[in-house]
């Protein structure tokens, strides 16, 4: 059994933030009505079923405790037989964050991961390095790209058969032309590729856009990386639980689909939730059949704004630092990764800087860079300027050598899976016998 649902919204179709608002009020009591039919709403809402802004207001946020306390089906608002795929993100307690979705949900998801300012069609070759193992993220880019007609290459990036080796001969000889992965990825795959003997930003030149996600970016990072491949960067955010959550315009701004889910900012401080501002995002949902979700706190600190752009979505922007934004003291400043990654990614392209690490301590912070020897000196001082500068820190800036972060060994060893067996000849090695390694 099918549902029929309504055609869903696409930007463009709504004139200002208020029909937005509309929008989102029309399908509010469709998802509400949809969540009251899960073991875990249905005991917490009774018959309290929030079907307008305001009673959604006044319903509790569903937490990634409530989820992982719910695993695996507390959440299952349909028959067990009509879901299509089963997920699972941990966190850091390693406890499994269990999500699900049928067909129709589906679509949904590859409609919003579609909706990006590079186009994916028939022509391209897609390679798909981001997990397949329970994650959604793969699956995700995979049955997208095969709605659009392209040709996926599927890479995973938590698999042996893998290496980066690897990821650079496809690049190559395949000719791809997109690719999804974390952003720091691409990173790698420069360096992979100058070990292989190849420029990244003259020797693909099927390459049109990097897609990433799944790590908060700095505006000064995506430069780079756009610059070192010559294509674009564009970006995307979201989570396994919601699938994708936001976007890039045309004009290269991160738009949330506030046609597709209500968002709030959490203040877990104070514990006021706002339409907008800095905070924890906050998200339900309003097109989801196996597993509604009503105001579920996704814990990733964003800065979320209703502002007009030139693309005229009419959907609010958003900024996200995730972890990245906590702030580590040194003396009397807040030391924060994403304010590390501009200053690094700042430095010019020419000290060949894309590798580094640092390490905050209430009494100093030690900043780690790789860079060639004929540019050490002048990428540790205009680091350590950039740093006293922007933080008012004196740093230790210490220069590596290439490959004492990234070993070239990770880089250039072509590894393979090897399968199970059992019988070996006299001098072989049999300590991995019937493991796969
Ligand atoms: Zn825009």
């Amino acid at each position: 059994m099918t549902m029929t649902r309504p055609a869903r919204p696409e930007p463009g179709q709504w004139r200002d933030f208020r029909e937005l608002a509309a929008l989102q009020d029309a399908r509010l009591p469709v998802i509400a009505d949809a969540a009251a039919r899960a073991p875990f709403y249905r005991a917490r809402l009774g018959d309290a079923v929030p079907r307008t802004r305001q009673a959604l207001r006044d319903t509790g946020l569903t937490t990634k405790r409530d989820l992982r306390e719910a695993y695996p089906f507390g959440f299952l608002a349909v028959p067990r037989e009509r879901l299509a795929t089963y997920h699972e993100s941990s966190g850091t307690t390693g406890v499994p964050t269990a999500s699900y979705y049928t067909e129709d949900d589906w679509a949904d998801l590859t409609h919003r991961y579609a909706r990006k300012r590079v186009g994916i069609g028939a022509a391209d070759v897609f390679l798909v390095r981001t997990p397949y193992a329970l994650m959604i993220t793969g699956h995700l880019a995979q049955a997208t790209a095969r709605r659009a007609g392209a040709t996926v290459v599927p890479g995973d990036n938590r698999s042996l058969a893998m290496p980066y080796a690897r990821v650079v001969r496809l690049l190559h000889d395949l000719g791809v032309t997109l690719s999804w992965s974390l952003p720091t990825e691409p990173l790698l795959w420069a360096a992979a590729a100058r070990w292989a003997g190849h420029q990244p930003g003259r020797d693909f030149p099927a390459l049109r856009a990097l897609f990433v996600g799944g790590e908060p970016l700095t505006a000064a990072r995506r430069a780079r990386i756009a610059e070192i491949w010559a294509v674009p960067v564009v970006e995307e955010y979201g989570s396994t639980e919601t699938g994708s959550l936001a976007g890039e315009c045309p004009y290269e701004r991160l738009h949330l689909w506030a046609d597709r889910a209500i968002f709030e900012v959490h203040d877990p401080r104070t514990g006021t939730v706002s339409p907008e501002g800095r905070g924890q995002l906050v998200v339900t949902p309003l097109y989801r059949e196996a597993m509604p979700l009503l105001r579920y706190d996704i814990e990733d600190d964003v800065e979320v704004r209703y502002e007009d752009c030139p693309c005229e979505w009419h959907l609010p922007t958003v900024r996200v630092s995730g972890r990245a934004g906590v702030g580590y003291p040194v003396g009397r400043a807040t030391i924060t990764q994403s304010g590390l990654e501009e200053l690094v990614f700042g430095l010019p392209l020419r000290y060949e800087v894309m590798f580094w690490r640092a390490r905050a301590r209430p009494d100093g912070l030690r900043v780690e860079v790789e860079v060639p020897d004929r540019h050490r000196s002048a990428a540790c001082g205009e680091l350590r300027a950039a740093i006293r500068a922007g933080f008012g820190v004196d740093a230790e800036v210490v220069g590596l050598v290439p490959g004492t972060l990234v070993p070239y060994q990770v880089l250039t060893a072509q590894p393979d899976v090897v399968k199970p067996r059992s019988l070996f000849g006299p001098e072989e090695n049999w300590d991995n016998a019937l493991l796969y390694h």
